[in-house]
C-alpha cells in the first residue's frame, strides 16, 4: 500500500478498514501502526461501539483464528480482541467451542512468553485482555500450574510498572473478593442483552423463555412486542453475525 492511500484510508475507520490492519482481509499482512491510529480515532469516535460491533459480527471468527495462530503473550489479534471485550458479541464467542478456551490460553502464553521483551505497554494489555477474561470465563478457567507461574510475574510487573489494569489482573487471579465483585459486575453488565430482555422498560421479571434476535444472536426478548419496541435502539448495533 501507498503511503498516501494509506493515510486517506487512515482518516476513515469502519469495520473492514479495522479487519485490513488486523490482518484479516486483502494482502493480509498486519499493520500495528495503523491500527494504532484507527484505534486512536477510534475513540474518540461517538460511534465506536457501532463500529466495534460490526467488526465483531464480521470477524470475530477470523480474528480468535489469527489469535490462535500466534506464540506471543501480546500480538495484533490480541489488541483488537482487547479493544471489544466489551461488547456482548464477544462474551456471546466465548460461550461457543471456539471461544471456550480463550482465558486458558492468554493465561499460558503470558507464562511462556520470553521476559526479554519487556514492553510495559503490551504488559498492560495483555493484563487487561486477561483480567476481561477472568471476568467472563472465570479464574478456574486458568490451570492451576500456569497460576502459580503467574502471579510471581504479576507481583513483580505491579511492583514495577503499578498500573491498575496489572493490579486488578493480579488481584483476581488472587482471588482478592473486592476485585471478585467487581469482576462479577464487568461480566453481569456486558452478558446483559444475552440474558435479559432488551426492551428498556420490560417489567417482566421470571424466567420464560426469550426471543433471540434472528440477526445479531445478541439481544434477547420476551415478546415481539417487546423487540418491536427496542428496535428502534438495538438497530445501530444489530449486526447480521456468523457465528
Ligand atoms: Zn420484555
Ligand atoms: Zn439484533
Amino acid at each position: 500500500m501507498s503511503w498516501v492511500s494509506g493515510t486517506q484510508a487512515l482518516l476513515n475507520v469502519t469495520a473492514d478498514s479495522l479487519a485490513e490492519y488486523c490482518g484479516l482481509t486483502g494482502d493480509q499482512q498486519q499493520n500495528p501502526l495503523s491500527l494504532e491510529r484507527q484505534l486512536a480515532l477510534l475513540q474518540r469516535n461517538p460511534s465506536h461501539v457501532v463500529i466495534n460491533s460490526e467488526f465483531a459480527a464480521k470477524y470475530l471468527p477470523t480474528l480468535v483464528d489469527a489469535y490462535n495462530a500466534q506464540d506471543a503473550a501480546f500480538s495484533v489479534p490480541m489488541r483488537m480482541l482487547n479493544t471489544i471485550g466489551y461488547l456482548p458479541y464477544f462474551a456471546r464467542f466465548l460461550s461457543t467451542p471456539a471461544g471456550s478456551s480463550m482465558c486458558a490460553t492468554q493465561a499460558h502464553r503470558m507464562v511462556t512468553a520470553s521476559s526479554d521483551s519487556v514492553d510495559p505497554t503490551c504488559i498492560v494489555e495483555e493484563c487487561q485482555f486477561l483480567s476481561t477474561l477472568l471476568a467472563l470465563q472465570g479464574t478456574n478457567a486458568v490451570s492451576d500450574e500456569d497460576r502459580q507461574a503467574l502471579l510471581p510475574k504479576l507481583r513483580q510487573w505491579n511492583r514495577t510498572y503499578q498500573k491498575q489494569q496489572i493490579t486488578r489482573c493480579l488481584r483476581q487471579l488472587e482471588g482478592d473478593s473486592e476485585t471478585t465483585a467487581i469482576a462479577r459486575g464487568l461480566k453481569k453488565h456486558v452478558e446483559c442483552s444475552l440474558n435479559e430482555c432488551g426492551f428498556e422498560d420490560c417489567a417482566n421479571t421470571g424466567t420464560s423463555k426469550l426471543l433471540q434476535c434472528a440477526r445479531c444472536k445478541t439481544a434477547v426478548y420476551c415478546n415481539r412486542d417487546h423487540q418491536k419496541k427496542a428496535w428502534s435502539l438495538h438497530k445501530t448495533t444489530c449486526f447480521p453475525t456468523v457465528f
